[in-house]
């Protein structure tokens, strides 16, 4: 049957269409003949016999007939989309023809009555699933192309539950609540462009460790797109495997079953100075950023600390807060792993002939540590002293209460930048229950270069967070449980 063209047999052809309107709003009705409800689809409604049989859209190379899905991200990219005659039986004329997009009457491309051009955003397309009609010269539809759009979805990370990677995995939403992201990795994700931290993954040359995927944002309409690609890729080849590959590219349901990657560390990416690589995640079609990894593999530097075990000469015992193997297992196991530094500790007994205990009290940090670094290397202002190398470094551990002497104060080191000594003086049991491990910890952080959370200096030229305490659980702040680095110190530090 040809379609009416006159307003008369217009009239009836809508009238025929009556009982399929009482179908589509009866609660039993179970026919399921016309999907994607979600726009109103029964005002539009008409069999698919007659006339929509005859007609195509046609998107590129793809046809689709009447009720068809065509399956798009949100790209801004403009489409065309033409109506042809598939039946040359119909006669019927091209020119006549309206468009409506999204309930809104748009123009036919110039010229061209059969052609619509539009951008696929969220201007044009506002819903998730939005028809796109042809109409006859009087309003009546003609043919329905329902057109299904998505945002990209949002590739975040966790640490899996199997994680066993020798370094840090630093999840990077921590820095989000600090003063500064100075020098964090940044982008803008999802459909309201919020600002995604790049999580952090250490490996060691060889090393693998799993990762857990987390994917926000996934509609089923993307499933559908066979179009959609979405890409893991490393900044540099060869030094990393994504799940045994160079780089992983997914379509939507492999994206949708993937639980987590397997990151392998083939080689080093740095030697010298500790430096990032990005694993970027983006779509394929649009390159648009929708996750974002950052990865460190550099070799580990061996530093040695040693523990000066130091007894004045009005005492009769050697301190003994901390032992080696309680300390280099904290820094290996608790914090240093972060910095790729492997951490030797040793210990040393030195008997101090020249200081009482009950003199150096009364001194300042600066005046105890000079001291004692005086006593036991010689000179240390402008030349190495004979014993000290400035790849190691030096603590001593005394009997000395510094400073002030308060019940409850708890602040017991001292350190100057690349110099010798680092004084551990005695360990007070704090409101923290900080132990002698987490406040060595934080002396060795300065001995790196490393200044207080709340300050800066010129290997960290920006202050993390200025009200001190704030971090809850960094090395580097005060009156908090210390456990923990951050990635602006990684990338900071002093590795030589
Ligand atoms: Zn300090």
């Amino acid at each position: 049957m040809d379609y009416p063209t006159t307003p008369a047999l217009a009239d009836r052809y809508t009238h025929l269409l009556k009982p399929q309107w009482d179908q589509i709003h009866n609660p039993q009705s179970t026919t399921g003949l016309f999907d994607g409800m979600e726009e109103g689809a029964a005002k539009y409604s008409s069999p698919t016999s007659g006339i929509a049989k005859k007609l195509r859209f046609v998107i590129g190379k793809d046809k689709y007939a009447d009720n068809d899905s065509y399956y798009s991200i949100y790209n801004n990219k403009e489409i065309e989309v033409k109506l042809e005659i598939a039946d040359t039986s119909l006669k019927f004329d091209l020119t006549k023809i309206k468009w409506k997009l999204a309930g809104k009457e748009i123009p036919s491309k110039d010229k061209m009555p059969n052609v619509l051009s539009f951008k696929i955003n969220a201007t044009n397309l506002p819903k998730r699933t939005n028809n796109l009609l042809v109409l006859d010269s009087l309003g009546k539809k003609l043919i329905r192309l329902k057109i299904r759009a998505y945002y990209a979805p949002i590739v975040r990370f966790e640490e899996g539950s199997g994680f066993n990677g020798e370094y840090f995995f630093d999840k990077g939403y921590e820095f989000t609540a600090l003063s500064s992201p100075t020098y964090y990795d940044t982008i803008h994700v999802g459909k309201n462009k919020e600002t995604y931290f790049a999580p952090v993954l250490g490996l060691n040359k060889g090393q693998s460790a799993t990762i857990k995927v987390i994917i926000n944002g996934f509609t089923d309409n993307v499933l559908n797109d066979k179009d959609f690609k979405i890409v893991f890729k490393p900044e540099l080849t060869g030094k990393i495997t994504i799940n045994g590959l160079d780089s992983l590219v997914l379509d939507a349901t492999g994206l949708d079953k993937l639980n987590d990657i397997d990151i392998k560390a083939l080689n080093y990416i740095n030697r010298d100075v500790l430096a990032p690589m990005s694993i970027g995640i983006y779509i394929a079609s649009t390159r648009e950023k929708v996750g974002l990894l950052k990865y460190y593999c550099a070799e580990k530097v061996t530093k040695t600390i040693k523990l000066i075990y130091t007894k004045f000469k009005d005492e009769s015992n050697f301190p003994s807060y901390i032992t080696p193997t309680g300390l280099s297992q904290f820094l290996n196991n608790n914090s240093l792993n972060q910095f790729f530094l492997n951490i030797i500790v040793d210990s040393v007994h030195f008997t101090s002939k020249r200081y009482k205990v009950a003199t150096m009290n009364g001194w300042s940090n600066t005046q105890i540590i000079d001291s004692l670094n005086y006593e036991k290397f010689g000179v240390i202002n402008g030349a190495t002293p004979a014993g000290y190398s400035i790849k190691d470094d030096y603590f001593y551990i005394t009997n000395l209460v510094r400073p002030g002497s308060i019940p409850g104060t708890y602040l017991g080191g001292f350190h100057n930048v690349k110099r010798p000594g680092g004084v551990q003086v005695r360990y007070i049991t704090t409101p923290y229950n900080e132990s002698a491990e987490e406040l060595t910890a934080h002396e060795l952080g300065h001995w790196l270069g490393l200044p207080h959370t709340f300050e800066k200096n010129a290997q960290v030229p920006v202050i993390v967070e200025p009200t001190q305490g704030r971090t809850k659980d960094n090395f580097m702040d005060y009156n908090v449980k210390r456990k923990k680095w951050f990635k602006i110190q990684l990338l900071n530090y002093i590795r030589n």
